[in-house]
């Protein structure tokens, strides 16, 4: 069995809904949901001019491999965003592996720990709340100290 925390987010429809529908999707699919964070809203990241998001950050425990999950993941992305409104835009669910026990992996379609994962606020903070020691393999640092630091770097921009 392996630990893995999937970042999930929202920001199109019932976003609330959307984050809920995955959960229960999650499950039906057999896998563990060992923990759950809050939502937080947070502002969009990178292309700005888009409806604020909902995320939250989860821990689960399955037999999955990384590439199989990945699969699973898309599918319930799929799922999620379909029969709803056709018209193309932000998407209604975007699943995200964080972390995979302490894999480090890197491939076309796949890269492990999430390459974005410690410059982002709104998977900083959930994750921080549910395991505020879980390591980051590669940069060697906990949720809490990646969530300081990244908080200490956007403190100093916005005085300088
Ligand atoms: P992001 O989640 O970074 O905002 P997208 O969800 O649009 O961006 O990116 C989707 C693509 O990212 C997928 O096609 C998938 O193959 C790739 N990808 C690479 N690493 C990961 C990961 N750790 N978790 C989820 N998708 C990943
Ligand atoms: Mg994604």
């Amino acid at each position: 069995m392996s630990i893995v925390y999937l970042g999930i987010g929202s920001n199109l429809g019932n976003r609330e809904g959307n984050c809920k529908r995955a959960l229960e999707l999650i499950e039906n699919k057999g896998i563990l949901i060992k923990k759950k964070s809050s939502l937080y809203e947070t502002a969009p990241w990178g292309i700005k001019d888009q409806p604020l998001f909902l995320n939250m950050v989860i821990a689960i425990e399955t037999e999955l491999n990384p590439k199989e999950l990945l699969k699973v993941l898309q599918d319930l992305e799929t799922e999620v965003g379909r029969g709803k409104s056709l018209k193309w835009g932000p998407r209604k669910i975007d699943l995200d592996i964080l972390l995979y026990d302490n894999i480090v992996f890197h491939d076309d379609t796949l890269t492990i720990p999430h390459p974005l994962m410690h410059e982002r606020d709104f998977v900083l903070r959930p994750l921080h709340e549910i395991a505020p020691d879980v390591q980051h393999p590669l940069l060697k640092l906990t949720a809490g100290r990646l969530l300081q630091k990244l908080q200490d770097r956007e403190t100093s921009h916005g005085v300088s």
